[in-house]
């Protein structure tokens, strides 16, 4: 046993691959995988120290999930606990890194998903809840419904021990030149609409997916949507089926990308569907849905899929994907561009 493990490091090592120590205790083979948005992203655009900073809080992230699992816990919390931490950070449009809306202020989207009985929670359009995975997971647990929104889904959240904070919480500096960037590309009639093709969408939405000892599966995603949204819109992050799925009988997802398309071609659901009804993996299933469905018709993004065995797959049809994951071995993966990680 003792070799065995010493064969185990030195191979990582050899192959600069960490492993991470802790093993959960009898039961299923435990595994998580996270996203931090999918988007224009290439070493080109992306200084040294930055790529650093983004490695270091993936790593954090998918580490802080998978103790939750090693210590036994179950893939709901360690969803949430990765989502947290991505949340906390200005480097993702989620929580604390939040985009501005056209109004010039702040509002979030979340859900979570959990495979062992398709329970599901979410929110929608908030403006003051500091984590909107914990309302959505809230919403979930404590309430008969599957999905509140703005003042209502804050009305509900006061009726919880949640933290609260107010809007310019929420506020950057990086964030409102992407504002600014934004609004200059923006149609100056009055309906100052988005182009879409005309705009470097700065994508950061955060999500992960995960298996515990006991077999289930969980999926979450949290997000500011996208910069200069108006109107109340709401993207794909916050619809179960959309951005947000799992099902112990196939698999668990987790999207980013321009949320329009994943609303409308349903991408989370779809890719469970066709595991479930076409016998192919979940790799198979999400490379379809990503690049031969949701590219031709103009959807970029990508998404993290975890099956019921715990394996990953992470394709994306952007230039990059910020990513992470600790599989079924242990075995520590960061990536944020296309094959080379
Ligand atoms: N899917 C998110 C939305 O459309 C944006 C993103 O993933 O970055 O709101």
């Amino acid at each position: 046993m003792k070799k065995l493990l010493l064969r185990t490091l030195m191979a990582c090592s050899v192959l600069g691959i960490s492993p991470v120590s802790a093993q959960a205790p009898a039961g299923h083979p435990v595994a998580i995988a996270i996203h931090g948005g999918a988007g224009t992203i290439n070493k080109d655009n992306m200084s040294a120290e930055k790529e650093r900073e983004y490695r270091s809080k993936l790593e954090q992230a998918v580490k802080a999930g998978h103790a939750v699992l090693a210590a036994g816990g179950s893939s709901l919390d360690a969803v949430v606990e990765a989502v947290q931490v991505m949340e906390q950070s200005e480097l993702f449009n989620a929580g604390k890194g939040a985009v501005y809306t056209f109004d010039g202020e702040h509002e979030l989207d979340a859900s979570i998903m959990w495979g062992k009985n398709r329970q599901a929670g979410a929110v929608a359009g908030v403006k003051t809840i500091k984590s909107p995975i914990a309302l959505a997971r809230a919403v979930m647990v404590h309430s008969d419904h599957v999905m509140l929104s703005g003042r209502g889904a804050e009305a509900y959240a006061a009726t919880l021990e949640l933290d609260t904070v107010s809007n310019d919480y929420f506020d950057s500096k990086a964030r409102l030149e992407q504002l600014h960037k934004a609004k200059a590309t923006m149609k100056l009639d009055k309906t100052a609409q988005l182009d879409p093709l005309a705009l470097d969408y700065k994508f950061g939405t955060v999500g992960a997916v995960a298996l515990d000892k006991e077999g289930n599966l969980a999926a979450a995603t949290s997000t500011g949507g996208m910069t200069a949204k108006r109107w109340g819109r709401i993207g794909d992050s916050p619809v179960i089926g959309a951005g947000t799925f799992a099902d112990n009988q196939s698999c668990a997802v987790s999207a980013t990308g321009h949320g329009e398309y994943f609303i409308r071609f349903n991408v989370a659901a779809d890719i469970c569907a066709r595991v479930a009804y076409q016998n192919v993996s979940a790799q198979q299933a999400a490379d379809e849905v990503i690049h031969n469905v949701l590219k031709p018709a103009g959807g970029t993004g990508g998404v993290i899929v975890m099956d019921a065995q715990g394996n990953i797959s992470q394709p994306f049809n952007t230039q990059g994907m910020y990513r992470a994951s600790i599989d079924t071995s242990g075995e520590l993966k960061v990536g944020i561009y296309g094959h080379s990680q």
